[in-house]
């Protein structure tokens, strides 16, 4: 028997990536519940994949959170060998995560690869969960910036986001700090203290919808960045963002949908 021709398609292959939403098992949506469950073969971070319920006759491939382009590669080339693959991220799949890598892979790889059979599963991202838990923060205009830079230079992070912030726009900051990024979060805040009243609401909400839940809410006066981890999303109010006490319990956040002329 002849090889096929490199990154030539076997029938049959195809690849899901799939977003897990932020944590709790009923915040992922049933279509990627189903999809998971109709994939032979997994793809992902490991404590990601640790979040799908084990199935027998799936293979798991677990890879590093850093070898994003490695790992979209791989899914790729074992759905091309005909194989129905799910790649898994957390939140939204589209939302700084895996399904850009896979993209930049499909378009820099065997031209076959562009017959795959691919599908993006929505999922919840992190911006959604932690508004809902404060109630409406993101009612009005919001922006979603990741302040990494692994990917992108801090001039750039920078620029867009004292752009945004002073434009009026809410803003929901993914990757705000890290063991290896130890220092964009307050010189994030740093930029914005100029722009910004003093008394904006800072929220750290960390590993919504999972057992270990935390939200600090905050002013931009009071913020500091050890309140963050790899696992908060931070949402910057603006000067419209209200707050409505409660007895017993943390505020509402809202951002009203009105602005003035
Ligand atoms: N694709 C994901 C984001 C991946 S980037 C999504 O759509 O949510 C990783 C960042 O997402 C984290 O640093 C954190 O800022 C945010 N994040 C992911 N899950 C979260 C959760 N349950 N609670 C708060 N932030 C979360």
């Amino acid at each position: 028997m002849q090889a096929d021709a490199p990154g030539a398609l076997r029938p049959g292959g195809r690849l899901v990536v799939i977003g897990l939403g932020p944590g709790a098992a009923d915040l992922t949506a049933p279509r990627a519940a189903s999809a998971l469950a109709a994939c032979g073969d997994l793809f992902g971070y490991g404590p990601y994949l640790d979040r799908v319920p084990a199935r027998p006759g799936q293979t798991r491939h677990v890879s590093d959170n850093r070898a994003e382009l490695a790992r979209a590669r791989d899914a790729l080339a074992l759905a091309a060998t005909g194989r129905a693959v799910a790649l898994v991220s957390a939140g939204d799949a589209g939302v700084f995560a895996m399904a850009s890598a896979v993209f930049e892979a499909v378009e820099a790889g065997p031209a076959a690869w562009r017959g795959l059979e691919i599908e993006v599963v929505p999922g919840i991202s992190a911006l959604l969960a932690a508004a809902a838990r404060l109630g409406a923060p993101l009612g009005g205009d919001f922006c979603a910036l990741s302040l990494s830079d692994n990917l992108k230079p801090w001039t750039v992070v920078a620029s867009r986001l004292t752009a945004a912030a002073g434009a009026g726009f809410v803003l929901a900051l993914y990757n705000p700090r890290s063991n290896a990024r130890p220092w964009q979060l307050a010189a994030a805040f740093d930029l914005l203290r100029p722009i910004l009243p003093a008394s904006v609401p800072v929220v750290f909400a960390t590993a919504i919808s999972r057992a270990e839940e935390r939200v600090e809410i905050a002013t931009l006066a009071s913020a500091g960045p050890e309140r963050a981890d790899m696992r908060t999303l931070v949402l910057i109010g603006t000067a419209a963002t209200r707050q409505i006490a409660r007895s017993g319990a943390p505020p509402w956040i809202y951002t009203p949908r009105r602005v003035a002329p």
